[in-house]
């Protein structure tokens, strides 16, 4: 890379778009979640989203599908994550977009939806409890002093504007917010491999009689391929039906920058390749798909999504870092605010490792801490979803959307006792937001050991 080279912008004045209580940067699970807890406790609450619909990866990334929500416990497949979470599901099964839990693993259960439905379903939710919503609006900057932010810059077509706000949530999924405001952060594990992306995309055209239950015939079929000189880049795939079974989620990409290593999508340089390399794999996959697995000769990519997958980037290191072996050891704390039961999926190159808690030995599932969304150094900052306080390891399993679902309902509901009290969040007093979250309908986990 050529050494970067600067010029200088003029200092100018913002116009205010408005004032709020709560700010959420993001319109993920965790963005959806903080919004649709901070309102209903009626604080004044505005949802920032650079793009014109809600979802975040689980949309623009055409994940279309929700991990998280089951739990093993005790050989017991249970839903643990409730609160906003069955809000949103309910509304997304209203508009006939829930596909029934299918097993994962032999070990939990996950659930698939389709996009559009998400879409509206969020729309709907978020504007029942009276969020303000501003999409294409692109997060660029914040003010902050002595640890306190004020205002968040926004780029938008209607100019540069400044949102101000009492208690900000990061809900970015990058932990933009929590990063140009200072907050301490990692990028990757101790060698900064960060997990594998992946370009998702969607086929229709199956025969769903003849495709059968072809994700557990797909891995040998891809072998033979290998034998006769195809590639893939990377095993472990997944593909399964939608709702409706002509449509099926193809997950088999993965993206390496050039150098070999995880695509970092901090990096927009990166990011622009990794956009083209992914849709070149989705339509090399398909082309296997065509030739090799019954029931998809006539399928046809409907969809490549907005943007790439984008795994991991900026964690936060705050009060507490869920680590990898809290996940494997069904880890409890005092501070819990709701319940992780996704293992470790660790998007290694050319692979996906899975590590599981024992099952059915444990309860299958971690507390999640309400520290792990505290940042360092900012008094008025939460931080939830995926760019929370976690290891690489413990994200690679509370980054699903039932664990960003669930922190960014206690964020939410954080927000709304911080402005109730001094207006610091990590001063919360943590045994009335537990009693918050679970009036709400939230479930901690404190009744299984
Ligand atoms: C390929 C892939 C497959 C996956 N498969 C599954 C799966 O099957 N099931 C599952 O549950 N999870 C899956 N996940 C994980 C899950 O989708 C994400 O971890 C989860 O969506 C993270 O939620 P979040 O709210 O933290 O962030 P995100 O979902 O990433 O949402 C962040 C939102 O913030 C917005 N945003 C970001 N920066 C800015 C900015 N500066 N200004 C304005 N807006 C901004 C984004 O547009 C986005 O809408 C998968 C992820 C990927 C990438």
């Amino acid at each position: 890379m050529p050494a970067a080279q600067f010029i200088d912008e003029p200092a100018r004045s913002i116009p205010i778009h408005g004032d709020y209580e709560v700010v959420v940067l993001g319109g993920g699970p965790a963005g959806i979640a903080a919004a649709a807890s901070a309102a209903a406790h009626g604080r004044k609450t505005i949802l920032i989203e650079r793009y014109g619909f809600l979802g975040g990866a689980g949309t623009a990334a055409g994940v279309t599908n929700f991990c998280g929500l089951f739990a093993n416990v005790h050989g017991d497949i249970r839903r643990v994550v409730h609160g906003v979470a069955n809000d949103l599901l309910g509304r997304i099964d209203q508009l006939g977009g829930l596909n029934a839990p299918h097993l994962v693993l032999g070990k939990t259960k996950a659930v698939a939806y389709d996009t559009t439905a998400y879409k509206s379903a969020a729309d709907d939710l978020l504007i029942s409890r009276g969020v303000d919503l501003l999409f294409h609006a692109l997060g660029a900057g914040v003010l902050a002093e002595a640890g306190i932010l004020s205002a968040l810059i926004v780029e938008t077509k209607s100019g540069r504007r400044a949102v101000r706000g009492r208690v900000f949530i990061d809900c970015s999924g990058d932990g933009d917010l929590a990063a140009w405001a200072g907050a301490p952060f990692e990028l990757g594990d101790e060698s900064g491999n960060l997990l594998y992306p992946t370009m998702m995309f969607r086929v229709n055209g199956v025969d769903p009689t003849l495709a059968g239950e072809a994700w557990t015939t797909i891995p040998a079929l891809m072998r033979e391929a290998e034998k006769r000189g195809a590639r893939f880049a990377r095993h472990g795939v997944v593909v399964r039906p939608q709702r409706n079974p002509v449509e099926w989620r193809v997950n088999a990409t993965q993206v390496a920058s050039r150098n070999g290593r995880a695509l970092d999508g901090t990096d927009a340089t990166e990011l622009s390749y990794g956009e083209i390399e992914g849709r070149r794999q989705a339509q090399a996959f398909i082309d296997f798909l065509r030739a090799d697995v019954p029931g998809f000769a006539q399928a046809y990519i409907v969809d490549t999504p907005p943007q790439l997958g984008i795994r991991e980037t900026r964690r936060i290191v705050g009060a507490y870092q869920l680590s990898g072996e809290d996940v494997l050891r069904c880890a409890s704390f005092d501070d819990t605010i709701g319940v992780n039961g996704w293992p470790l999926e660790n998007h290694v190159a050319g692979n996906v490792e899975w590590s599981w808690p024992p099952i059915p030995q444990s309860r299958g599932f971690n507390h999640l801490p309400y520290r792990m969304l505290l940042p360092q150094r900012l008094r008025n900052l939460l931080v939830a979803g995926r760019c929370a306080s976690m290891t690489h390891e413990g994200q690679s399993a509370a980054r699903v959307s039932g664990g960003c679902f669930v922190m960014g309902e206690a964020a939410g509901a954080a927000a709304h006792l911080a402005l109730a009290g001094n207006g610091a969040v990590a001063g919360v007093d943590v045994a009335a937001l537990q009693r918050l979250l679970e009036t709400s309908g939230a479930y901690l986990g404190r009744d299984v050991t």
